[in-house]
């Protein structure tokens, strides 16, 4: 899959009598696209399994047959790919080619936390997007333990105060979706 999905979410699968801390209304007010049109940032914060990756590639799929142009990375593969074009010089060229598309899904940012490298590495990106392009982004983090997970070093608090501003936050909570699953089984 060209965008990089790790699945087949569609909107309309999405159970809202399930997911009650976020509207439909809320969701299709999204699907004018004017966010993209306007470089604004989606985040969705929440524990596992309420439905913020669920939600970004319902919402992405959409955006790519409104004929935008979509590329989803899990945050982990992001920082990866673009260390190790760091390393060979190629960060630039990389920033560049991701900077193509409207809109690029970063999926569980904050899980885990990253070398100094890997920080800056995404600080570069976080710029390059700033005003430029859309980020639609998926953690389980507040945004006040977010200085906390990048080590409150100099980069921290640019890259957050660079995805906040212009962005539409939505704090999901309930019960996970698959353990519900589990228990229905
Ligand atoms: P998160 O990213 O918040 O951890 P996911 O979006 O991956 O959670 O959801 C976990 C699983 O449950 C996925 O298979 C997803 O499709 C499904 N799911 C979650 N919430 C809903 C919902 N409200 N309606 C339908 N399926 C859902
Ligand atoms: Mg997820």
């Amino acid at each position: 899959r060209q965008a990089g999905f790790p699945s087949d979410k569609r909107l309309e699968g999405f159970d809202y009598r399930h997911q009650t801390t976020i509207t439909k209304r809320q969701i299709n007010a999204l699907l004018d696209f004017a966010f993209l049109d306007n470089r604004e940032n989606l985040v969705f914060i929440g524990p596992p399994g309420v439905g913020k990756t669920h939600l970004s590639i319902g919402i992405g799929q959409k955006a790519i047959e409104a004929g935008y142009r979509v590329l989803f990375r899990n945050a982990l593969d992001l920082v990866e790919e673009l260390e190790l074009a760091e390393m060979k010089g190629e960060l630039k060229k990389t920033l560049h080619k991701l900077a193509k598309v409207d809109a690029l899904v970063i999926d569980e940012l904050g899980y885990l936390p990253m070398s100094r490298q890997a920080r800056y590495a995404l600080f570069q990106l976080i710029n390059r997007f700033y005003e430029h392009r859309s980020l639609i982004i998926t953690t389980n983090k507040d945004f006040t333990s977010w200085g906390e997970f990048f080590h409150d070093d100099n980069v921290a608090v640019p890259i957050v105060d660079r995805i906040i501003h212009h962005s539409h936050l939505y704090l999901l909570g309930g019960e996970s979706y698959r353990l519900k699953q589990k228990t229905l089984s």
